[in-house]
């Protein structure tokens, strides 16, 4: 029988051991953890901080004593593997308990140490006792033990990614004064700068001091310091700038590391030595899109390169088809959901890309809890081929998403999701979906049937005089508009037409860009060549008088 190791305890160490034993019933399976759990929800852990999860124990989903009973898997907590011997296929491990070191054969050795969350050596104090990072339940019971016994007030949580937003949330649960610092000029780099502006403004509404493009330099006892100078009160600091693979282990055994600083992978997962494999946050791996290496330290991705993994071992073939990057969160009232490549990804892909921006309502307006969705949809020029997805609104953003990226995987067009006959009932969508209406649109657009240009330009049409219709009725204009556009509602669109000239380029606005889609048409219908609709949300537009 086999003999099998596993370096890590959490989603791709536990995920490939168990995986393992349901495909062999007798190999020998011991799984090492350097921390004092294994299989705890990472994913959880800021959750702790609100006392939405009060124990940090509940954290942990498996001990291994149920390893041992349920899978016969040895899972040896406390135990670090410090080095391999590739040649005479072993491990040197040191029982960190009893401060021993010893040596494990193996047959198949699997790595899954995940990443390290980045602790810049170039600021200042940042090996201070008030600066925290969060990687696993001792992390983040030290955290909130430091928080609650030093009477602290204020916190400065640096980096507004996914972790950063969602400590952030839960400290303000928690009656914290947050910060919330960010050295890129958006929250959440996975979202367009457009998109993000709604979260950003959920942020700030809820009280978080949200401080953009302006990175950290200086942690002191009661404050931090940015580049700018501003000084920021804060008595306890938690960096979530982004973690680094750990693969130390990997390069001291001259396992090939990939151009990402990632361990190099094949499509099995097997590493540059035949018996070695590594997968999760480790390991570099595949964007589909993209086509090209790059890394996704994401729960969802660790576990199918887990089970793949151990499929190989077994001859068991794997379908390897890259990743696409799906994720989701919730930053108090708004839920925000991504999947495939923003904006910013395609153009350095180099991509030919188009996009859509619609805001329909998620369910009929009439019932309880409808609220806006904004979705916009990415595609490819001139395929249509479908390349990603954002979503933000006040509901199940997340499911409108995942129609998103499961038309990625099967490479489907924007015309082919115009046909998604999708679940509807009053209380759940609408009729006609974000999905369907984002794909319509995009549909016309390839076909020529319109021309719109996103949001983002208006700053620029504005200041170059464009002639900008609002349409609007009259008692929404009043109440905010864009500088020098002039208010004809579409109610009275074909009576104006006189007040529209046909010798320069109209363009047409609205809140959601619907009603100014349909005046486009009604316009073109009319025999104007040139009318062109502004796409996207007027959130985020900073020429409204
Ligand atoms: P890990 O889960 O980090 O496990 C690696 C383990 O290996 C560690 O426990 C480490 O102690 C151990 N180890 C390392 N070196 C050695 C050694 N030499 N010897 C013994 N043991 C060793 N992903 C999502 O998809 N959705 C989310 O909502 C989400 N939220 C998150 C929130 C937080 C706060 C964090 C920290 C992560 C979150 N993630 C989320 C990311 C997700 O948790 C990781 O992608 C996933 O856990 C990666 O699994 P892994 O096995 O590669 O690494």
């Amino acid at each position: 029988s086999k003999k099998i190791l596993v370096v890590g305890g959490v989603a791709g160490g536990a995920g490939t051991a168990a995986r393992i034993r349901r495909l062999d019933e007798d190999a020998e399976i011991i799984m090492f953890e350097r921390g004092p759990h294994v299989s705890f929800s990472n994913c959880a852990l800021p959750y702790h901080l609100s006392g939405v999860v009060k124990d940090c124990d509940d954290l942990v989903l498996m001990c291994p004593s149920k390893f041992a009973e349920q899978y016969n898997i040895e899972a040896r907590v406390n135990n670090e593997v410090l080095s391999i011997n590739k040649e005479a296929k072993t491990v040197e491990v040191k029982d960190l308990i009893n401060d021993k070191v010893y040596t494990e054969k193996y047959d198949k050795l699997i790595l899954s140490p995940g990443a390290n969350p980045i602790k810049p050596k170039s600021i200042t104090g940042v090996d201070r006792d008030n600066v925290f990072t969060i990687r696993n339940v001792v992390d983040i019971d030290k955290l909130n033990k430091y928080v609650n016994s030093n009477n602290v007030k204020n916190v400065a949580v640096i980096g507004a990614g996914y972790i950063g937003v969602e400590i952030a949330e839960n400290f303000i649960h928690s009656n914290k004064n947050v910060a919330l610092v960010e050295a890129m000029d958006q929250v959440l780099q996975p979202l367009d700068f457009d998109m993000a502006q709604i979260l950003q403004k959920e942020l700030y509404d809820n009280g978080i001091n949200v401080v953009l493009a302006d990175p950290l330099t200086e942690i002191h006892s009661d404050h931090v310091v940015l580049k700018s100078g501003k000084k920021i009160k804060a008595e306890a600091i938690v960096l979530a700038i982004g973690v680094s693979p750990e693969t130390k282990l990997a390069k001291a055994a001259g396992l090939k590391i990939g151009e990402t600083g990632g361990i190099e992978v094949n499509h099995n997962y097997v590493t540059s030595d035949p018996n070695i494999y590594a997968v999760g946050d480790v390991i570099e791996v595949y964007s589909k899109i993209a086509r090209s290496k790059t890394r996704l330290p994401l729960a969802g991705p660790a576990q199918r390169q887990a089970r793949a993994a151990a499929n190989h071992i077994y001859n068991i073939p794997n379908r390897n088809n890259g990743v696409i990057g799906s994720s989701v969160i919730r930053a108090f009232d708004y839920n925000a959901a991504t999947t495939g490549l923003n904006e910013k990804q395609l153009k350095k892909a180099g991509i030919s890309y188009d996009f859509v921006y619609v805001i329909p309502m998620d369910k009929v307006g009439l019932m309880p809890d409808a609220n806006p969705i904004h979705f916009k949809l990415l595609y490819e020029v001139p395929t249509g081929k479908v390349l990603g997805a954002q979503a933000i609104g006040k509901g199940n953003v997340d499911k409108r998403i995942d129609i998103i990226a499961t038309a990625i995987l099967f490479e489907a067009t924007v015309e082919e999701l115009t046909e998604l006959e999708l679940a509807y009932a009053p209380l759940f969508s609408t009729p006609r979906n974000a999905v369907n209406q984002a794909s319509l649109v995009a549909t016309n657009l390839i076909n020529n049937r319109f021309k719109q240009v996103p949001v983002t330009k208006v700053r620029e049409l504005v200041e170059n005089d464009a002639f900008i219709v609002d349409v609007r009725e009259k008692d929404e204009y009043a109440q905010g508009h864009l500088i020098n556009s002039i208010n004809i509602p579409l109610s009275e669109l074909r009576e104006r037409t006189a007040e529209i000239p046909t010798d320069q380029p109209v363009y047409l606005h609205c809140r959601s860009a619907q009603r100014s889609y349909n005046a486009c048409l009604a316009l073109q219908g009319k025999g104007y060549e040139n009318v062109i609709n502004i796409s996207g949300s007027y959130l985020g537009i900073c020429c409204y008088e």
